[in-house]
């Protein structure tokens, strides 16, 4: 597997070409509170031609105990962690660590409920700069997820202080539509012009679930 940054890098010299085509690095199993459980989770990315993906259930890697994540074609390994940072509540994703490092343990859900209900992983208490310390550690990134549902009074405030706790880059690209149904708070174009501001890498993802 290529390195997931360099990976990042390409799209982003392109202008992020087809990148909502090529990329799908936000995609949910059974593991979680998705619908495919991890092999159908594959085959979907297949079907749907995506030159990456990744499947990021909340809290948990148990899907990676279920397919041979190391032989598949564009699989970028990943999780998605409900954490708070300064008073907001995000979820961020993180890419391309061995699912079964044993420094992640810490972090991982404790029970089911942790993987699947919203008002138990409201209740997360994980450090989110120790977390981003572990990812690169072990070779990986963060990314904070759909950006437009974090309760927080502006954009360019909190992507400063995420980019100086070291966090890698943005989830610009994603199904507003859906998130926004029940989040109103930020404006797409503002997601786009902020990680430039602040030079983070971009993703997309469908939290396809
Ligand atoms: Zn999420
Ligand atoms: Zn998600």
């Amino acid at each position: 597997m290529e390195n997931i940054k360099e990976i990042l890098y390409k799209f982003k010299e392109n202008n992020c070409e087809d990148i909502e085509k090529k990329l799908n690095l936000h995609i949910h199993t059974t593991c979680s509170d998705g619908s495919l459980s991890p092999v159908e989770a594959v085959n979907f990315a297949k079907e749907n031609g995506y030159a990456y993906f990744s499947i990021t259930d909340h809290n948990n890697f148990e899907a990676y105990k279920e397919i041979d994540y190391k032989n598949i074609d564009g699989l970028i390994t990943g999780i998605e962690f409900d954490c708070w940072y300064k008073g907001v509540f995000i979820h961020l994703l993180c890419y391309g660590i061995n699912p079964f490092a044993p420094e992640m343990q810490q972090f991982l859900a404790k029970s089911k409920a942790e993987t699947k209900t919203d008002i138990v992983r409201i209740f997360a208490k994980r450090d989110v700069e120790k977390i981003i310390n572990t990812v690169h550690s072990l070779g990986g990134i963060a990314v904070l997820a759909h950006p437009c549902c974090c309760f927080c009074l502006s954009l360019n405030h909190f992507f400063k202080i995420m980019k100086e706790a070291k966090l890698d880059g943005i989830e610009v690209f994603y199904p507003y539509k859906r998130h926004r149904a029940i989040f109103r708070f930020h404006l797409s174009e503002n997601v786009f012009k902020y990680a430039q501001k602040y030079d983070f890498l971009l993703t997309a993802g469908t939290d396809k679930h």
